[in-house]
């Protein structure tokens, strides 16, 4: 079977490597956790240096297919993918996950990205729960009347510059159930999130609408054209490996 590259840092990513376990398969990852969950293929870690220096990488590593399983918001990896793809004629796939659709019942208002995010949540005072991942936080520094509960993997260094800011830090899947306990027990009055989709981190969505909470959702950062599945058996149907 071709050697493959997957692009990484994701749930699916991990497990399609699973499932390729044996092959001749690495999965990159960008390096943004301290500690990364285990993978079952080999890793390296860190950025190539842009699009000519992924193209180099797959030309230096003899790699014949090019696998995009990053997080929908890791848009740049994603478009350098694309242009690595094209200089060097290596075979691209995108491993993408469906958005979440609203549902009724959803009280969801759409922004473009965090500092729009700041402006929807207004001027007066409210708890609000930021399932955001870190690089998004340190923008709602510019709301300092709000008191935040921010969730991320790692903790955000230096802290927030706001009186009320208080870390989980936790890393998903997130059940509904534990979700809703918690948006509860903190008296939460709002939610920022990313459209991320899928199953993991889906608890705090479908709590908010049992809660009749808001959420203030980030739009998706718009991706490269190209061959695209959403599913890893697609994935494995492309490499030509059993599923
Ligand atoms: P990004 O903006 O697409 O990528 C920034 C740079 O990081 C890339 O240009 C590349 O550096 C490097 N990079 C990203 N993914 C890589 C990978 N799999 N292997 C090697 N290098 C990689 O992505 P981001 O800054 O990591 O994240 C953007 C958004 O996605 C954030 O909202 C973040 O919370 C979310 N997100 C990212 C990940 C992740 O694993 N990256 C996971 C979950 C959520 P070079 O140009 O030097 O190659």
């Amino acid at each position: 079977m071709a050697k493959i590259l997957i692009l990484g840092g994701t749930a699916e990513a991990r497990a399609l490597a699973g499932m390729l376990e044996g092959h001749d398969v690495t999965l990159s990852l960008a390096g943004r956790t301290a500690s990364p969950a285990a993978h079952p293929v080999p890793v390296r870690t860190g950025g190539f240096g842009g699009a000519p220096g992924l193209a180099d990488h797959l030309r230096a590593e003899g790699v014949e297919r090019l696998v995009d399983a990053t997080h929908p918001y890791a848009a740049r990896i994603s478009a350098n993918a694309a242009e690595a793809a094209r200089q060097t004629g290596i075979p691209l796939l995108a491993l993408r996950r469906p958005a979440w659709a609203r549902q009724p019942g959803d009280d969801w208002t759409e922004v473009d990205d965090a500092p729009a995010a700041v402006v929807a949540l207004g001027a007066a005072p409210r708890r609000v729960f930021l399932a955001l991942g870190r690089q998004e936080a340190r923008a709602f520094e510019a709301a300092p009347q709000h008191a935040y509960l921010i969730r991320s993997v790692d903790p955000i260094e230096p802290p927030l510059a706001v009186p009320r800011a208080e870390s989980l830090l936790a890393r998903g899947p997130f059940e509904a159930a534990a979700e809703h306990a918690l948006l509860a027990a903190r008296g939460i009055e709002a939610i920022v999130a990313k459209n991320s989709g899928g199953a993991a981190t889906y608890g705090k969505i479908a709590a908010a609408r049992a809660l009749g909470l808001p959420v203030i959702l980030l739009r998706r950062p718009a991706l490269p054209e190209g061959e695209a599945v959403e599913s890893i058996g697609a994935v494995l149907d492309w490499i030509g490996a059993p599923s």
